[in-house]
């Protein structure tokens, strides 16, 4: 009779599951910033020269003109640097 060989002890497996991480942290809404109508009624986009040809985001709710207000990248614009066309 053959004693029960002990059998070796199942070492634990590698889990194979992917290490819990926490859950991506879903982007933060964009938050555009707006002008007052009123304001941006006196804003005369013409006096404003764009030069980053800051496009509207896909999700800009913006008017061009209200974009240039708020664009920091947008200069004055010389009156006489304006080319009417
Ligand atoms: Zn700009």
């Amino acid at each position: 009779m053959n004693p029960d060989r002990p059998t070796p002890r199942d070492k634990p497996k590698p889990s194979r599951d992917k290490p819990s991480r926490p859950p991506e942290p879903k982007p933060a809404a964009i938050v555009w910033q707006r002008v007052e109508p009123a304001v941006l009624k006196q804003f005369d986009p013409a006096s404003k020269v764009c030069t980053m040809n800051c496009g509207p985001h896909r999700d800009d709710p913006r008017s061009e003109a209200e974009r240039k207000y708020l664009c920091e990248d947008c200069l004055p614009a010389k009156n006489d640097a304006i080319i009417s066309t």
